[in-house]
């Protein structure tokens, strides 16, 4: 069994990162998060950090090299350690995809990829994202929804149920950020899964708009043949 590198394509709100963390938590695999990096780069005031706050928080996006340089950065760590990867917002435009399909087939030759697309319609996730949450430790950043009887509520009111640290809402979370995001997510959407259809990789559609759990439990079926697991 190869190891795998596994994309996932999908508006903000969809479950990209719920799924991602519970393939981590229960599946022994690794994950980046861009957007997770990205804010990480901003709470720590780092030089990265200044120069892409203001574009997050109105949901732009930031410059394919800049995020290009971040995953080469992570992968070059990562893909000694022999396990499946997933990459959470990444690539987002055509000048990553192409980026990555250099790297994979220069750098990281040992790499299989997956391209899975979250389906879910946008009211669905508009309002999701809206009840959204966040745990405000960088190194934690775990997801919460204060949707009446969210399954995703936190424990305790807005105390995070892993590290107890205070959750917040984000920056790009308002509904004019959201807005903009939809708007940018389905301007590279298309040419995104055309990119990947052309190159010869099966999209799998994932439906998206089923609680978390059951989302977990099909893509598990149909990812454990293919993908390696190590359950701890
Ligand atoms: P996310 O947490 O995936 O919704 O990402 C939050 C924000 O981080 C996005 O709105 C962008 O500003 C930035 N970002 C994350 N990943 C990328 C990417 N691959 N390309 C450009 N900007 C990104």
């Amino acid at each position: 069994m190869s190891n795998c590198a596994i994309i996932f394509i999908g508006p903000p709100g969809s479950g990209k990162g719920t799924l991602s963390n519970l393939c981590v938590n229960t599946l022994g695999w690794e994950q980046l998060s861009t957007g997770n990096l990205c804010r990480k780069h901003i709470s720590e005031r780092t030089s990265i950090g200044q120069q892409i706050d203001f574009a997050i928080k109105s949901g732009k996006l930031i410059s394919d090299r800049l995020m290009t340089d971040m995953v080469d950065e992570w992968l070059a760590i990562e893909s000694l350690l022999n396990k499946t990867l997933i990459l959470d917002g990444y690539p987002r435009t055509i000048p990553q995809a192409q980026a990555l399909d250099e790297l994979l087939k220069t750098k990281y030759t040992s790499l299989k990829l997956h391209i899975f697309r979250f389906v879910i319609p946008d009211e669905c996730v508009i309002s999701r994202l809206s009840s959204r949450y966040i745990c405000s430790n960088n190194k934690c950043q775990a997801v919460y929804s204060l949707a009446e009887g969210s399954k995703l509520a936190p424990k305790q009111s807005m105390i995070c149920d892993v590290c107890n640290s205070p959750l917040y809402q984000r920056k790009d979370d308002t509904q004019e950020a959201i807005h903009d995001r939809m708007i940018v997510y389905h301007m590279h959407e298309q040419e995104l899964i055309s990119f990947y259809r052309n190159a010869g990789y099966e999209v799998i559609e994932v439906d998206a708009n089923r609680p978390h759990q059951e989302v977990f439990e099909s893509f598990k079926q149909f990812i454990t043949p293919i993908c390696k697991i190590s359950t701890q």
